[in-house]
């Protein structure tokens, strides 16, 4: 088999340092070039057979259509992004393979099948609500995990993440009604992420958690995802898709 060449975006970031550190101990991978703001990632992208895009929200559109032109495939991780973003990165998938996760920790990825499952199968009875804990750093909330969490349970339950759910309370709110999904994204110190989905009925609790201890977890699964993405036709894929859990 021969060397994937990867352009690793948002390399001199938390992520991206982690991801350039495990590639290089795995000998079907190699690094082409490290690219940071103010780098010249259109030249570096001439030179490369994939490109990992751990950034900013307003970073990816414009990179994805870049691949789409030049026929690299993409795997995102960053997080963030607007409905209008999303839509040109789903553009440039009809181009290219484009795998597009919030966390590509395997964990994680068998939290949202399990949370779907608990969501089918407690039904309408239990209040449901979404808990995030991140690192003070973290830019946006909330995490890209927790509102995939949201919209899972937002089509269990036939409602809509946009209308349904319910970012934190404050003052006299008013009962809980249960059309509604509970939204709580906590930030402080050094803390990976963590995300717990809570089902709450009359007289029990479910309660699913994933805790992350150390960026190498999504690492692997980007670098897992990029080598599966190598033999995908063009398409949007995500990381169920590439755990073959659908
Ligand atoms: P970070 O702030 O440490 O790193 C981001 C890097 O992107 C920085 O080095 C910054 O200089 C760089 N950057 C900014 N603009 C750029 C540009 N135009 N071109 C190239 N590089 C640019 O953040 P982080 O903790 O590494 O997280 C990055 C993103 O990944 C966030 O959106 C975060 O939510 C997401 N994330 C996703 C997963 C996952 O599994 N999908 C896991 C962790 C973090």
């Amino acid at each position: 088999m021969s060397t994937l060449r990867i352009l690793m975006n948002g390399s001199r970031g938390r992520m991206g340092q982690t991801i350039v550190a495990c590639a290089k101990n795995d000998p079907a991978l190699a690094i082409s070039a490290e690219v940071d703001a103010g780098d010249d990632f259109h030249a570096a992208l001439l030179d490369c057979d994939a490109v990992i895009d751990f950034t900013h929200h307003s970073v990816t559109a414009p990179v994805a259509a870049a691949c789409a032109e030049n026929g690299k495939l993409l795997v995102i991780g960053t997080t963030g992004h607007s409905d209008a973003e999303i839509a040109e990165i789903k553009n440039a998938a009809r181009k290219i393979p484009v795998v597009f996760a919030p966390n590509f920790s395997i964990g994680v990825n068998a939290l949202l099948w399990l949370t779907q499952k608990a969501a089918e199968i407690l039904g309408s009875d239990f209040d449901l609500e979404v808990v995030e804990m991140h690192h003070r750093l973290k830019k946006d909330a909330p995490s890209g995990t927790a509102k995939r969490l949201a919209e899972i349970l937002a089509e269990a339950r036939a409602l809509t993440y946009q209308k349904d759910v319910r970012h934190g309370r404050e003052g006299i709110v008013g009962e809980r009604t249960s059309a509604e999904i509970g939204m709580h994204a906590i930030r402080g110190g050094d803390v990976v992420g963590d995300h717990t989905v809570i089902f709450a009925a009359q007289g029990e609790r479910v309660e699913l958690s994933h805790k992350a201890s150390s960026r190498e977890t999504f690492a692997r699964g980007a670098l897992r995802a990029v080598k599966w993405a190598s033999a995908q036709p063009p398409g949007l894929y995500d990381m169920q898709d590439v755990l073959g859990l659908k």
